[in-house]
């Protein structure tokens, strides 16, 4: 008879929690989850699958006008948020049941409610205890919203997948993938929209700066305004019930709606780490190793609360890899960081692996960068005037392509195949003696021949 009631006790059943629960069970783990609230998490209930049904939403007033160039004509397209609202509510209820049937299969016990370490053994939820030999904290995080006067009229990402009506205008705060994901999606459905971001450039130096400049010349022909190196410095209601947001403590903007996407807070507060002895890190994230080992040896923790890479593949190569190492009988090993792909929903899409030209000219001594931008075939009978960025970087000394990078229809899906190739260490002439696919756009990393003169990769920036 073991001392403890289970092996492994996870809180938290999102992205990360239900990889690593289901993976040591099916292990041979006595395994126990709890989560307080929907099963899945953010990705799948406030993140990333309702994101991208909006998203694909969003877009089809702009395919019926891009159709009459190929001769179609439809009446005036007219939009129902609620009917959007309502088939996306439903499509994540049955994501919901699909999670509760994964658990229940894998043989984990789910047990409904706030879990709190009481002592480096104990996970107290809602007044029952627990004992576990491992401890996995996986709570994920929340939508940070800036302590300014009036932030309390803003709604933020959690709540915007919930608006009882589409605004007619809307001001988001942030300039990171959220708010750009979100501009676009809301331009697509009609509604006026002005970003405010604080730095100079959209997104993060995470993305190469080419991409980053080219997606806000995309977003602001579809007549997104973007203010770029500002903030919001106060919220007021109007007494017509609209809001009035200032920047910079001067500017003033009338609108009917502000989404703070201003950033996201790891969920450490109230969970028992201090009883536990679990530290953090100076940004409040749970400090673990390369194994997800907290400093308290038998307790882990991933996902988006360790604060390293806050995607959904992320946080389930985490958990699944620290179960593999608590249970399986393979090497101990941790996850390898390299070379992850990403994708920006933004209209256009925009994708990305690899090294930036920035973080590649930091590293290496001789850097080539290919680069095309070109206007798709398909826009030229839709005359919309909206263009595709591809870029390599390549290390000149070993051939091999550093960064792959994309702005432009399925980036996302085109990216995710030269991803394997990175991984694979593929070089230039790999790439150079692929054949391409004809016609489409993805062939064009393959046919990049030249590389971009010195001179133009000043003018570029
Ligand atoms: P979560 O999925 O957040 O799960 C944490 C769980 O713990 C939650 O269910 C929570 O209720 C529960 N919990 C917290 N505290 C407790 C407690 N004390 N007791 C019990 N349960 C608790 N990533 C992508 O890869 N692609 C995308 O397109 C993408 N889009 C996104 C869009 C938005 C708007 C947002 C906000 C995020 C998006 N992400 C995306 C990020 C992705 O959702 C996260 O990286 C991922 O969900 C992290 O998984 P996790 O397991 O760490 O945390």
């Amino acid at each position: 008879m073991s001392e403890f009631d289970f092996d492994l006790f996870v809180i938290g059943a999102g992205s990360g929690g239900v990889r690593a629960a289901r993976f040591a069970a099916g292990l041979g783990g006595r395994v126990a989850i709890c989560e307080s609230g929907r099963l899945g998490g953010t990705c799948v209930n406030v993140g990333c699958v309702p994101k991208k049904l909006f998203m694909y939403g969003s877009r089809y007033a702009q395919e019926a006008k891009d159709a009459h160039g190929f001769g179609w004509s439809f009446p005036e397209p007219d939009f129902n948020w609620s009917t959007l609202l309502h088939n996306k509510n439903r499509e994540i209820h049955r994501l919901n049941g699909i999670y509760q049937r994964l658990l229940d299969n894998s043989g984990a016990t789910l047990i409904r409610g706030r879990g709190k370490l009481t002592d480096p053994h104990t996970v107290e939820v809602d007044g029952t205890s627990y004992t576990a030999r491992y401890i996995l904290i996986c709570t994920g995080g929340h939508p940070f919203v800036p302590p300014i006067p009036g932030h309390e009229l803003g709604v933020h990402s959690d709540q915007i997948f919930y608006l009882d009506e589409l605004p007619r205008k809307i001001v988001i705060v942030g300039g990171g993938y959220i708010g750009v994901e979100f501009a676009c999606i809301f331009n697509g459905y009609g509604v006026d929209v002005s970003l405010v971001h604080r730095n100079g450039m959209l997104l993060n130096q995470g993305f190469d700066d080419d991409v980053r400049l080219f997606l806000d010349n995309e977003m602001r022909k579809l007549g997104i305004e973007n203010n770029l190196g500002c903030t919001i410095t106060e919220i007021s209601k109007n007494d017509d019930g609209s809001l009035t947001a200032t920047l910079d403590d001067r500017y003033t903007m009338k609108t009917d709606m502000v989404m703070w996407a201003a950033g996201r807070r790891p969920n450490t507060k109230n969970i028992g780490l201090d009883a536990a002895g679990v530290a953090l890190t100076e940004w409040g994230h749970i400090k673990v190793d390369e194994y997800n080992q907290t400093n308290v040896e038998h307790i882990y923790a991933c996902g988006d609360v360790i604060g390293k890479v806050e995607l959904t593949p992320v946080a389930t190569q985490e958990g699944m890899q620290i179960a593999r190492n608590l249970f399986g009988d393979g090497p101990k090993r941790a996850v390898d960081y390299q070379n992850i792909p990403t994708a920006v929903f933004s209209n256009p899409n925009l994708a990305t692996v690899g090294l930036t030209e920035h973080m590649a000219r930091k590293r290496y001594k001789n850097v080539d960068i290919y680069r095309t931008n070109f206007k798709g075939m398909k826009h030229a009978m839709t005359g919309r005037d909206t263009r595709t960025l591809m870029k390599l970087v390549v290390d000149k000394d070993t051939d091999r392509v550093l960064g792959c990078h994309m702005v432009g229809p399925n980036a996302g899906e085109i990216i995710q195949g030269f991803a394997v190739a990175l991984k694979a260490g593929a070089t230039k002439d790999v790439f150079d003696r692929t054949i391409g696919i004809h016609p489409t756009a993805a062939e064009e990393f393959v046919t990049m021949r030249t590389p971009v003169p010195v001179e133009a990769k000043a003018a570029s920036k």
